[in-house]
């Protein structure tokens, strides 16, 4: 047993999987434009490497599980960078649909593990996703997980992934700043304009904002389309973002196959994605 591609597989191979063995990894994130010296591309390859790195270092923990990397997905919600070239931005209904069809698809031959990986935050799109998998999970007897979103809003504060050990202050980065050019310069350099060294910081108080009703990045003044402090990224903190983004798929994966609970979101943000949220 391996780490295996849905794609290079025949239908009989898949059918002859043990469904109590195997799990499928999804990549789900945006193409999405990251300010002026990243690629729009940037949450759908973090997605895609922390499924690649997950599914590495699962099949060392239990080479006896199957390990189905299902095709990268670059689709997603991002009402926030719709204003700016290069966004493409799905209506929350169809990432919901859509998302529901693929889950669907794979739970209704009986296996009983999908794990998504995102690294995009927006909220419609996390809405859309946990909306997805709580229909799929009604209808099939499957576990479906989603490590990113689930974790960051659980409990009362926003949990710090990185534990202290990051040299900025993380509330402030929110979008192609410190975090996501790190990660950039440590995996994909070539991407990296050279100009990120120059750009200002900038910085918004989210909630703020969203209460005044500015809910895009140029309703935020963020014109260059980043909101943090690029200047400051590092290729060492990249390497931690990639280790973390990783680990945390691989934690909340073991946790599932162990039955154990998922992380439950907290109640601010129920209640926020409750009511403020719609899917359009
Ligand atoms: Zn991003």
């Amino acid at each position: 047993m391996a780490i295996l591609r849905n794609e290079n597989l025949s239908w009989r191979d898949i059918d002859s999987l043990n469904r109590d063995k195997s799990v499928f990894m999804l990549s789900l994130s945006p193409i999405e434009e990251h300010g002026p010296h990243l690629p729009c591309g940037t949450d759908f390859f973090a997605a895609t490497d922390f499924t690649e790195l997950a599914a590495q270092m699962l099949e060392q923990q239990h080479p006896d599980f199957n390990w189905i990397i299902y095709p990268p997905i670059p689709l997603g919600c991002t009402d926030m960078a719709a204003d700016f070239p290069g966004t493409v931005s799905l209506r929350g209904k169809t990432l919901l649909r859509l998302l529901t069809d693929i889950l669907s698809s794979i739970a209704c031959h009986g296996f009983k593990y999908i794990a998504i990986s995102n690294h995009h935050l927006d909220l419609g799109h996390f809405k859309a996703i946990l909306l997805a998998i709580k229909k799929v999970e009604k209808k099939y007897p499957v576990k479906i997980i989603e490590p990113a979103g689930m974790t960051i809003h659980s409990g009362n504060n926003k949990i710090d992934l990185y534990n202290g050990t990051s040299p900025v202050d993380m509330k402030n980065e929110i979008h192609a700043g410190f975090q996501e050019t790190s990660y950039m310069l440590y995996k994909y350099p070539s991407l990296v304009n050279p100009l990120y060294k120059k750009l200002s910081p900038f910085f918004v108080n989210i909630e703020q904002a969203f209460r005044k009703g500015k809910n895009t990045l140029k309703k935020m003044d963020a014109n260059q389309g980043y909101i943090g402090n690029p200047a400051l990224a590092t290729e060492s903190f990249g390497k931690i973002h990639h280790e973390t983004g990783g680990k945390l798929l691989v934690n909340c994966i073991i946790d599932m196959l162990d039955n154990k609970p998922k992380p439950q979101l907290s109640k601010e943000m129920k209640f926020v994605l409750k009511f403020f949220v719609r899917l359009k």
